[in-house]
């Protein structure tokens, strides 16, 4: 067995990509696999397949370095690695609430075969806690190599538009193992990472499944917690901004994540929360975890409340109204448009006959591919030209950079919406705008 453990990659999506890039980078032979062609196609001519700062410069140099290549073939991944690490989506199921394991499965069902040497395969996708524990069975049943082959478990915390530097320098490592040879593995196969000290946990399977969940519920917790906080502030006339920003000065409590406004979206905390409370049900243990409905609930009600206040501003009606909707994104420096409640609010605004415009800087592929009934625009001014109301959905920086009254100079009517709670409410009431933000009182 070579010192530095060859590695591959099964997934090469925002996870996978950005982790295959940044090992290679980092000084590892890598083999990023995919059963997407097209996506394999484009990484390996030198093109990241979404939007993520600093990703593209990485991966030129990965490339130019020889030691990153990618392959749909998993005859290649057997033969050339030493550590798998597995990185496919396990979103919602169409059907119901758990997560869908169908690519988990099959990635490891395709891979099983060429294992023929000791190998380590390494689950690093997001998965309902007793998932490592079943694949590590069926790896032993079908891989030549048998019990050589073993399971570990390292759940992965990036976030999209950090995603280089998470992977580089993590908060944390956990790794799930069941010996001391698969922890010395996946020591070798992130020395690089562990040199600066990055602190890492040793536990086992189900506890490191069970950390990727637990810290994703209690984000969004923190998340809905200041939102319910929002809606009692609206029924009160308080401010729920000035309310977050004195519980932030308490140091147990602190002030991040705990931003009102329109709530979380994105491939990960939506699904994972549902996937959670749906395992926790089959467990027998769903009431411990039932408060996660709620969040879930609170943080749907906060898309419905965008809407309503944008229908309050058109004088209770929208149809024929001009809506300008600023970001598709379901947050900023990333064009993921999964689940993301802009684009929700946006296509509900739509069904109710508005007119609406978006624009995002970096997700309007992606938006105009799921929602090609919405117009688009190319600037945030153009989007603004001749709306009733504009709403802002997604706070990229140059949302908050916009100068008021040039954007006023292009409206029919000076209304906004700050969905995000990103702009200075004065500097836009002093050019003239009826600002309006859930959970702040209204001065008109
Ligand atoms: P993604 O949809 O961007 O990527 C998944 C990739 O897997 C796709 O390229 C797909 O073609 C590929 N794939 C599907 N079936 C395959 C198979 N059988 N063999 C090989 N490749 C296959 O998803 P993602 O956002 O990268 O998320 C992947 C996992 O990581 C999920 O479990 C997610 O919850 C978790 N995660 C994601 C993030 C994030 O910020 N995106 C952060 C932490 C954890």
């Amino acid at each position: 067995m070579p010192a530095s453990p060859r590695l591959t990659v099964i997934g090469t999506g925002y996870l996978g990509a950005t982790h295959a890039i940044c090992m290679a980078v980092l000084g590892f032979e890598v083999l990023g696999v995919d059963v997407d062609t097209d996506k394999i196609e484009k990484l390996s001519s030198g093109e990241v397949p979404f939007f993520e700062p600093g990703l593209p410069e990485l991966l030129t140099k990965a490339l130019e370095s020889g030691r990153l290549r990618f392959t749909t073939s998993f005859a290649e991944a057997g033969a050339f690695g030493d550590v798998h690490f597995v990185c496919v989506g396990t979103p919602q199921r169409a059907d119901s609430e758990a997560a869908d394991l169908t690519y988990v499965d099959a990635a490891v069902t395709s891979l099983a075969p060429h294992l023929d040497r000791r190998t380590l395969v390494v689950g690093k996708s997001t998965v309902p806690v007793g998932t490592a524990a079943r694949l590590a069975a069926l790896l032993r049943s079908l891989a030549p190599a048998g019990d050589e082959v073993e399971l570990a478990w390292n759940p992965e915390f990036l976030r999209e538009g950090f995603a280089v530097d998470d992977t580089m320098r993590p908060d944390r490592l956990v790794f799930g193992v069941t010996s001391e040879w698969a922890e010395q593995r996946l020591r070798a196969a992130f020395q690089p990472v562990l040199a600066q000290d990055v602190p890492v946990k040793v536990t086992d399977l189900q506890t490191a499944e069970l950390v990727k969940v637990a810290a994703n519920s209690f984000l969004a917790t923190k998340i809905s917690y200041i939102n319910a906080m929002a809606e009692v502030c609206e029924a009160t006339g308080a401010d729920v901004h000035d309310l977050a920003e004195a519980l932030a000065y308490d140091e147990r409590i602190g002030g991040r994540f705990l931003r009102p406004g329109l709530g979380f979206g994105g491939g990960c905390l939506p699904k994972d929360i549902r996937a959670f409370a749906h395992r926790a049900e089959e467990l027998g243990v769903g009431q411990a975890v039932g408060f996660l409905r709620e969040i879930d609930g609170i943080n749907r009600r906060r898309r419905a409340r965008t809407v309503d206040l944008v229908v309050e501003l058109c004088d209770g009606d929208v149809a024929g109204k001009r809506i300008a909707a600023l970001g598709a994104a379901f947050k900023p420096n990333s064009d993921d448009i999964r689940d993301a409640p802009a684009l929700d609010v946006a296509a509900t605004l739509h069904r109710m006959g508005a007119d609406v415009v978006v624009f995002d800087p970096a997700a309007m592929e992606n938006a105009r591919r799921v929602h090609p009934e919405l117009a688009y625009a190319t600037s945030a001014l153009d989007a603004a030209r001749d709306a009733d109301v504009v709403v802002l959905l997604t706070e990229w920086n140059e949302f908050r950079d916009i100068e008021p009254a040039a954007m006023a100079a292009v409206v029919r009517r000076a209304k906004i919406v700050d969905g995000r709670h990103a702009l200075v409410p004065a500097h836009w009431r002093a050019a003239g705008w009826e600002y309006r933000a859930l959970g702040r009182p209204s001065l008109h």
